[in-house]
């Protein structure tokens, strides 16, 4: 038994002064304040007086990519390579940042990763991960500037993020089927174009809801989740009727797509921080996307108003949750809390509602509300100890000096307390 003592308490059903959290194993087995839980004699006290108290924080977007640059340099090394640089330097990044729990939205690497912490290789968050994800050809998981049949082939090339070609509800299902073969978590679809696309801008609708609809039954038939990548209202009306369950970028959201989304209890994984850096890479350096130029007026204009699109889905009564779209080179691992500090400084939402958003809401996407995303009794100790107070300096979270502990299902991965 380990009892952790803090200043206060901050998680997404508010605050508490002087917390006292019983932990045994790995669960939290009572929460109160020092005055009102006893310390049994024998529990290790884990003292972070001073501190603050936070659920393990959650990014529901991040693909495991070994940090590298990005676009055809990416083509230096192989696929191990990247795995490796994944496992040992993204994982502890994520840690060191407080971040106990991640999906990896798309990728070669991400279920690999997954299996070196699960196994205890390298100590890490917990991960649940996509695999490739599926597109049709052309689509937003097509390398465009590769030759069709290579892409086909599935090889991983170098890009790392390679997705997987299915056109046709046949060819779908079957995909799908391959994906949960691979041992994925759930199911990402690219149901629309992209902002860093070569040749299919976000408006452009992709796959068909039939062909939505069948692999969404396949996922589900597993008990697996669907993560769309979708930003245009008509391809958000395909994969939500369609049955998925959650909407990554969305910010094309018109109010109809909103109402709709709100209706079927679909989760929004916003992304701001990619074009928050994205914007601010162009604004410092003037620089472009070396092999797609045509994606710069795209993210600017998408920049542009992203901050009110949020906002309106936010007040549309959707339940947001934080994903990065963190995928190393200019999207560096442990700046994920960025996500944070946007919705409270652009979005315009209190710094609580921007925790549960980092947290709980966190937690609903992966379909762990009962186990994660808050500090209460019968959870995962996922706990983290943070030295400044998340409700007045929500930009203090991304100063991996002030994580001072971190705790993931009971097990300490980070101990900076008392430096
Ligand atoms: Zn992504």
């Amino acid at each position: 038994m380990r009892a952790i003592k803090g200043d206060l308490l901050v998680d997404a059903n508010g605050v508490k002064k002087d917390p006292v959290l019983l932990v045994d194993e790995d669960k939290i087995v009572k929460v109160g304040s020092s005055s009102d839980v006893s310390i049994p004699s024998d529990a290790e006290v884990v003292d972070a007086s001073g501190l603050f108290l936070m659920p393990g924080l959650i990014d529901c977007h991040v693909h495991f990519n070994g940090s590298v640059t990005g676009g055809l340099g990416n083509f230096r090394e192989r696929f191990e390579a990247r795995l490796v640089r994944s496992a040992v330097h993204e994982t502890r990044a994520l840690l060191d940042a407080g971040f106990t729990s991640v999906m990896d939205a798309g990728g070669l690497t991400g279920f690999h990763v997954r299996n070196a912490v699960n196994e205890g290789i390298v100590p890490g968050p917990r991960i649940v991960a996509a695999g490739r994800y599926m597109s049709v050809t052309g689509g937003h998981g097509d390398t465009h500037y590769l030759p069709l049949e290579w892409v086909k082939e599935g090889r991983p090339f170098g890009w790392g993020m390679d997705g997987r070609i299915a056109d046709g509800v046949d060819e779908c299902m079957r995909a799908v089927r391959e994906q949960l073969r691979e041992g994925v978590d759930f199911i990402k679809i690219c149901t629309s174009g992209g902002g860093g696309s070569l040749r299919d801008p976000p408006q452009i609708p992709e796959y068909t809801y039939e062909e939505i609809k069948a692999m969404v039954h396949i996922a589900h038939s597993w008990g697996r989740k669907v993560m769309v990548h979708c930003y245009n209202p008509e391809a958000i009306r395909r994969s939500v009727t369609a049955g998925v369950d959650l909407v990554s970028h969305g910010n094309m959201a018109d109010d109809a797509s909103v109402k709709l989304m709100k209706e079927q209890g679909t989760i929004v994984v916003s992304t701001i921080s990619v074009y928050h850096r994205m914007a601010r890479r162009h604004a410092e350096r003037g620089a472009q996307p070396a092999s797609q130029p045509a994606a710069r007026p795209r993210v600017s204009r998408m920049y542009d108003t992203l901050f009110d699109d949020i906002r309106r889905i936010h007040e549309g009564g959707v339940t947001l949750a934080a994903g990065t779209d963190t995928m190393g080179g200019g999207m560096p691992f442990g700046g994920n809390a960025l996500e944070m500090e946007l919705y409270v400084d652009g979005v315009g939402v209190e710094p609580l509602e921007a925790i549960r958003i980092g947290t709980l809401n966190g937690a609903k996407a992966m379909g762990m509300e009962d186990t994660l995303g808050t500090l209460e009794q019968g959870k995962l100790a996922d706990i983290i100890a943070v030295a400044v107070n998340p409700l007045e300096n929500i930009k203090g979270l991304q100063e991996k000096g002030n994580i001072k502990m971190v705790m993931k299902g009971g097990e300490v991965l980070k101990d900076e307390l008392g430096k």
